[in-house]
């Protein structure tokens, strides 16, 4: 029988490596709280439309990306319903924000999520089918502040903290107005224009694009239509007064607290529902040489960190109140991957962690006395690796050698007399330590 094994684009993730991911999403946590941010969970999977109205037909993840059954109705009560196990999370929130009425608050909703998605995509270095996303939304009535370009400009504060926080170095940010419902109409008409003179030279994929979404044309990464792309008319000089003004108070606000940024106008991002403010943290560099060959990009061939913008009409396209608000979303897995490329040269090899103590019942006899003694230190916060009183004294050792810092032998005379026998094996010290006293003993140094 031929054994089984992930399927391709999912991946299991093993200790110690899931060290480094508690790591990351602990530090999320806490940044995030101190910007009074709660968490939501939503559902892994939600009714398709919902994605097929919030997300956009046209964009790649729902014409091409998305994992779609239709699901059978259990009794003559229910009907089947085409489900879809999320790509992103933003229109899961909305999704929530409107079921729950949370706009009848009158107060910013400010939530991160932390959870899977996705994606029918060719996996590869950093690209995979089931990826972790870290993302945050801020919406609300527009009386609770939530249009003001203080919060995009808050959010993006928040990012450049955060990665500092957690010590990924060399980011850099980029910015893009894409302007709001009103003056996007505009410039949509300005693109079908200069495209359509040109858009036979094109990719089929942009050809589709240049006539269903001619904003999907500036997003795409085909290499070979580059040079006409860069002929295209520029979103900034199509912008009303209004979304002007917002942009230049987004960068004015991160000017005055010092975050660096770049902007560029060909950033629309790959979503049907972003206004205004979008923008991506990216990452450069090359993994260190190795033996003499080549550093390769830390991200293969895909260098966003991650991305986000403002989606003011986005409650409305669900069918809820008007609720601007703003978001993004980091890829967990690339965060990894950045992180581990960046620690000094070799990939950032998470240490194991070391039990405390391994305790070594010296027979079978001892077993029940060892897990009582075991309880007892645990319930102390220390970590212990309970052995097994089947095994030889040898093979005790071995495995204390592996997994802890220090062996505790319990056998009959420590049992009775309550005085145990403890070897510290960094120092190479053999000690009799009273069994009120070995918690203490125990303790990791700080
Ligand atoms: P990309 O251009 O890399 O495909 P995207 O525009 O599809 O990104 P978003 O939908 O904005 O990405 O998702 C936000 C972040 O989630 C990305 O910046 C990336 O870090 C991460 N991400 C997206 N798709 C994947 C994937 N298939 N595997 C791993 N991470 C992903
Ligand atoms: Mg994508």
């Amino acid at each position: 029988m031929t054994s089984l094994k992930a399927v391709r684009g999912t991946r299991d993730l093993l200790p110690p490596e899931t060290e480094l991911w508690n790591r990351v999403e602990a530090t999320a946590r806490r940044v995030f709280a101190r910007y009074n941010f709660g968490e939501i969970r939503t559902p892994i999977f939600e009714d398709t439309s919902l994605f097929a109205r919030g997300v956009g037909e046209e964009t790649d993840i729902v014409s091409k990306e998305m994992y779609t059954w239709e699901d059978r109705a259990r009794a003559q009560s229910e009907k089947s319903q085409s489900l879809t196990l999320r790509p992103e999370n933003t229109a899961g929130v909305v999704r929530a924000y409107i079921e729950h009425k949370l706009g009848d608050t009158g107060l910013l909703q400010k939530l991160y999520y932390i959870g899977p998605q996705f994606r029918r995509e060719r996996p590869q270095k950093g690209r995979y089918r089931q990826f972790w996303q870290i993302g945050a939304e801020v919406i609300g009535p527009p009386s609770a502040g939530s249009e003001s370009p203080l919060r995009d400009a808050e959010v993006l504060e928040m990012l450049a903290s955060f990665l500092d926080e957690l010590g990924i170095t060399g980011w850099t940010l980029v910015l893009n107005s894409v302007g709001s419902a009103s003056d996007r109409p505009k410039y949509v008409a300005a693109l079908r224009e200069a495209l359509a003179p040109v858009k036979g030279r094109m990719s089929p994929d942009n050809q589709r694009r240049a006539e269903t979404n001619p904003l999907r044309v500036l997003d795409s990464k085909d290499p070979a239509d580059e040079a006409i792309i860069a002929t295209l008319p520029k979103i900034a000089d199509y912008l009303d007064d209004e979304s002007k003004a917002h942009f230049a108070a987004v960068c004015a606000a991160l000017d005055a607290c010092g975050v660096k940024y770049g902007i560029n106008p060909r950033l629309v991002r790959g979503l049907d529902y972003y206004t205004r403010t979008t923008f991506e943290f990216t990452v450069g560099g090359l993994s260190p040489q190795r033996a003499g060959a080549p550093g390769t990009p830390i991200l293969g061939a895909q260098n966003a960190l991650l991305g986000g913008g403002r989606y003011d009409g986005l409650s409305e396209m669900l069918g809820g109140p008007k609720a601007p608000g703003i978001g993004f979303a980091m890829g967990l897995d690339r965060l990894i991957l950045t992180l581990q490329a960046q620690a000094e040269g070799a990939p950032e090899k998470s240490a194991p962690v070391l039990a405390d103590a391994f305790l070594a019942p010296l027979g079978a006899a001892l077993d029940a006395p060892a897990l009582s003694l075991a309880r007892h230190l645990r319930r102390q916060g220390l970590r212990i690796e309970l052995g097994d009183g089947a095994f030889r004294l040898k093979k005790s050792f071995e495995i204390a050698n592996k997994l802890a810092r220090n062996i505790i032998l319990l056998g009959e005379d420590e049992h009775a007399s309550g005085i145990l026998t403890v070897k510290n094996f960094a120092t190479g010290e053999q000690t009799k330590i009273p069994r009120d006293q070995l918690a203490q003993a125990l303790q990791p140094p700080e």
